[in-house]
């Protein structure tokens, strides 16, 4: 697949480590796919669709500060949209969002509300400054909030929200946020595992299934195909919530 050329119509300042792009482009995404996204000069960097016609981003590293660099009009490359993506069912869900992590579950939660599902939300972030797409949450359903410091909502990671839900009303649990709490929840509740669809992050060269970065041992399945969202009980088993392969293939094991 050839990237498009998509010129930026608007960039909106979402909290001080994260801002959206708005295209020229709709992208006609299922919600939790992906694009490739192509900095020139620099890199080409996997980034969940949180629009249909954007992406929302964290500054962390080199390809993300060039991304932050840019302004209104200036273009970018992309590949997509690609991977599975969310499977929507039932009458009830909820979405759990750690970070940026709430990015591809905001579109998932609007579409779902659209189609007359009721939707919960648990959004986990670090302080009140880093909460990040509050009204889109609150406008489809009912939003629990944790931050790390207190500083909003229930104080602790995104599981201790998980008391002010009652979990076995929820037909289907999504997640994205990172590994670690990911993997805490999805420990948090046996049984429910095939109820559970998660969306995983690993490196990503090729983004078409060739390269062989993003496979998860000891299987091999390619989280840029085949993923990056799985069941949970998909998961059981897999290098999941211990470790990751870095740019290298060399394992970073998880703290
Ligand atoms: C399917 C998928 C969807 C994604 N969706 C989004 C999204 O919607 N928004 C978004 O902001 N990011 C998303 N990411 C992560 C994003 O691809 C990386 O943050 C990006 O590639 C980093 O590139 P960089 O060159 O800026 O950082 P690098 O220069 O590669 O890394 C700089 C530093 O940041 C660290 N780092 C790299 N990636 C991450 C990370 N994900 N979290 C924390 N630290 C990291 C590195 O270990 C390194 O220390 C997604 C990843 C995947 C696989």
């Amino acid at each position: 697949m050839r990237p498009i050329s998509a010129r930026i119509l608007e960039i909106v300042p979402e909290t001080p480590t994260v801002r959206t792009l708005r295209f020229d482009h709709s992208l006609d995404p299922v919600p939790g796919q992906y694009l490739m996204v192509w900095v020139r000069g620099v890199d080409e960097v996997p980034m969940s669709i949180s629009y249909r016609d954007g992406i929302t981003v964290q500054l962390v590293g080199e390809a993300t500060r060039e991304i932050f660099d840019l302004e209104v009009g200036e273009s970018l490359g992309l590949r997509g949209p690609l991977g599975n993506g969310f499977t929507l069912s039932g009458e009830k869900i909820l979405l759990i969002g750690g970070g940026v992590g709430a990015a591809p579950l905001a579109l998932l939660g609007e579409a779902a509300a659209e189609e007359g599902v009721e939707v919960s939300t648990l959004l986990g972030s670090r302080c009140c400054d880093e909460i990040l797409f509050r009204e889109r949450f609150e406008r489809i359903g009912e939003l629990v909030m944790t931050t790390d410091d207190g500083s909003q909502g229930i104080c602790g990671r995104a599981s201790a929200g998980l008391p002010a839900l009652h979990l076995q009303e929820f037909d289907q649990i999504y997640l994205c946020g990172p590994e670690p709490m990911m993997a805490d929840i999805i420990g948090r509740c046996p049984g429910m595992e095939t109820k559970i669809q998660a969306s995983i992050d690993r490196y990503f060269k090729c983004g078409m299934g060739i390269c062989g970065s993003c496979c998860l041992d000891p299987s091999g399945i390619r989280v840029c195909i085949e993923g990056p969202v799985f069941r949970a009980d998909q998961l059981v088993g897999t290098e999941f919530g211990r470790y990751k392969r870095g740019a290298s293939g060399l394992k970073i094991e998880r703290r």
